[in-house]
């Protein structure tokens, strides 16, 4: 076949579905947050943002703009190299400490994205312990997942949380080195890994621990150091990995473990040594960012305030959501195309923007609309929502809750 008739058959196919991602071009305003600009195709128009990452706001927080600022004014825009080659600045040397410090841990390590950060750990740790094999939750995700497939290792998908079925496969695998890969808050679901029982079974048939806190840093804990530090099991974990680009609201991620682990990925990861390093001034936004959610708590009970808020208003409106106690409100709809059309709607009608979630980044017959709301969606922004919602569901006659 032809490459570029098997590219025209899979967008087909993909439309077909209901699939096909579109993405709407928005623009964020200093100091509105969560309202934006959408560039429609007919002008531009003000909407509510509805599902960003940027969980607090802090994106936009005044502190990380000005460290922004001043550090690219005084020190440029790129690193001009990779951290080996004249890229390393004062900037990531200092983040690197901040982060090992938030985690209580002795080291830390930049990289250039949540994503990377996850590909280059898990898959130089598959690829270089010898006969290690892999346990990883079935709700991992994919930079995780391309992680470990990266390594060629040899791996069990163990169903999310299923102790008994992990503690089987442990036994199976004897005396060979293991690894257990996990999350702290699976952020399509909004549900929570159970740290504590995976950190016993590693203790138990000697496992390292690695744990994605990618939604969960800034967020949780008594500094935002995670889920780990909430429930006091960082020191159990062998390595924590987690991005500076959601709650800390910058771009980047970042592994943090015992010096000896962190100094083998350095040397050993491709994807650490042969790209350039972060912009120095994105480090320096970060910095202030962490600094910021490590002395302040009001973000952090601002937000689980507004997720419970949210979860009582679909509670009363017999909307089919999920149950969780994070800051992740999923609605399910079930259905890629309906889906589709109510996010849609949303937007054209009522000027909201929640992307659609569908497959694979979800399980087909669980497509849902994922609500982030965040310490600036206000009780009007929340009133506004509610009424859109009811609208879509008796347009579209969409079931409720019994
Ligand atoms: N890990 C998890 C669980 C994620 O959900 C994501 C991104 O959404 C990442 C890692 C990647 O992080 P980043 O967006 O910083 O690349």
């Amino acid at each position: 076949m032809n490459p570029r008739e098997l590219f025209y058959e899979d967008l087909e196919t993909l439309r077909a579905e209901g699939r096909y991602r579109t993405f709407a071009e928005l623009e964020r305003e200093v100091g509105d947050f969560p309202d934006a600009i959408w560039h429609s195709p007919d002008g531009t128009r003000r909407i509510q943002l509805w599902c960003s990452n940027d969980y607090l706001g802090m994106g936009q927080h005044p502190k990380v703009l000005e460290a922004m600022e001043t550090t690219l004014r005084a020190r440029g825009a790129g690193a001009g190299g990779t951290r080996n080659i004249g890229g390393n600045t004062h900037q990531h040397v200092e983040l690197e400490k901040e982060l090992a410090s938030l985690h209580g841990k002795e080291a830390a390590l930049l990289f250039t994205s949540g994503y990377v950060s996850n590909l280059a750990a898990l898959g130089t740790m598959a690829a270089n312990i010898p006969d290690l094999v892999v346990f990883s939750d079935s709700k991992n995700h994919a930079s995780m997942i391309d992680g470990i497939r990266s390594a060629r290792v040899d791996k069990v998908i163990f169903p999310h949380n299923q102790f008994k079925s992990l503690e089987t496969e442990l036994i199976k695998a004897g005396s060979r080195p293991k690894l257990i890969a996990f999350e702290s808050v699976y952020s399509m679901d909004g549900t929570i890994g159970e740290l504590e029982r995976f950190c016993d079974l590693a203790d138990k048939y000697g496992a390292l621990t690695y744990i994605d806190e990618v939604h969960a840093v800034g967020l949780y804990g008594r500094e935002g150091g995670g889920k780990s530090q909430e429930l006091c099991l960082a020191h159990r974990m062998d390595l924590i990995e987690g991005t500076l680009g959601k709650a800390f609201g910058c771009l980047g991620g970042y592994v943090a473990a015992d010096t000896l682990l962190v100094d083998w990925i350095r040397s050993k990861a491709s994807a650490f040594i042969f790209t350039t390093a972060l912009p120095p001034y994105i480090a320096a936004g970060a910095l202030a960012s962490i600094r910021h959610l490590r002395t302040s708590d009001q973000e952090r009970s601002m937000i689980h305030e507004r997720a419970e808020t949210l979860r009582q208003h679909f509670r009363k409106a017999r909307l089919p959501f999920m149950e969780a106690q994070t800051h992740i409100v999923p609605l399910i709809i079930g259905d890629a195309v309906k889906t589709k059309q109510v996010s849609d709607r949303l937007l054209k009608q009522h000027s909201i923007y929640v992307q659609a979630i569908n497959y694979p980044t979800v399980p087909k017959g669980t497509e849902r609309l994922r609500f982030t709301p965040t310490p600036l969606h206000n009780d009007a922004h929340m009133d506004h929502l509610l009424e859109a919602l009811q609208e879509c569901w008796r347009t579209f006659d969409l079931p409720r809750v019994a």
